[in-house]
């Protein structure tokens, strides 16, 4: 899937493309409306409102005259009118600054599953109201709908997690390093990729938040040999032999 980033600020855009292209996202890079107006435009648009020179909504708009391409804005703190604005001149979506590379991974998933089954698509991953969703099998669904893994069953869209059927009660962190986890099974996540993820690209806190998030999940999954740590670099994802 190919990206065209309008963002003007290099050390938000620098990590944002970094960031896209570790998920496989081929990754164009504009800094003016000008630029970005010339397009081409790829497959979905990120486009930073505030521009050096012309309005991200009129960028926006304009877009819109000449193509049906997703577009989520990334709005600064404050910008709740543009916000409003820019979704009637055509925009998808919004995501407000500061954001981890989690939220937004999970909007364009989210946006582009919307605009292709609105352009008469099938959507992905069909859930049974109510209960445990409907999984097409081990691995199936990995495009943003519900997939298992053993007992463990994970739902990016309703951000819920079952193991034997149970739910299971995670905080927003505990649910996004989870799904980070499950989407590679079994590959290695190292730790600073965790951080920029789960928590933000900027993330300068104490990395002992993250094995007290892993001890958590841990604790919630019922068996600690969910979450294995590789010694000196992350964790990873496996599924526990059977205790029977
Ligand atoms: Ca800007």
């Amino acid at each position: 899937m190919r990206v065209l980033l309008i963002e003007d600020d290099e050390s938000i855009a620098e990590p944002l493309a970094e960031g896209l292209a570790r998920y496989g996202l081929d990754v164009g890079r504009v800094a003016t409306g000008g630029a970005a107006l010339a397009g081409p435009f790829g497959d979905i648009v990120l486009l930073d409102l505030g521009l050096p020179d012309m309005d991200g909504i009129d960028v926006c708009r304009r877009i819109r005259q000449v193509s049906q391409v997703p577009i989520i804005m990334l709005t600064a703190r404050g910008e709740e009118a543009d916000r409003v604005v820019g979704l009637e001149m055509g925009a998808d979506d919004y995501l407000a600054k500061p954001f981890s590379m989690r939220e937004l991974i999970a909007r364009i998933r989210a946006v582009t599953r919307r605009t292709r089954a609105a352009a008469g698509h099938l959507p992905d991953g069909a859930v049974a109201p109510g209960g445990v969703p409907g999984v097409a099998g081990e691995g199936a669904e990995r495009d943003g709908g519900p997939y298992r893994l053993g007992a463990l069953v994970v739902d990016r869209r309703t951000r819920q997690a079952w193991v034997r059927d149970a739910l299971v009660a995670l905080t927003p962190k505990e649910f996004d390093l989870l799904a980070l986890l499950a989407e590679d099974p079994g590959a290695v996540c190292s730790r600073q990729q965790i951080l920029d993820e789960v928590w933000d690209p900027h993330f300068h806190g104490p990395t002992k938040t993250l094995d007290v998030h892993v001890a958590a999940l841990r604790r919630k999954l019922g068996d600690p040999a969910w979450i294995h740590t590789v010694r000196g670099v992350g964790f990873r994802l496996v599924v526990p032999a059977s205790r029977n």
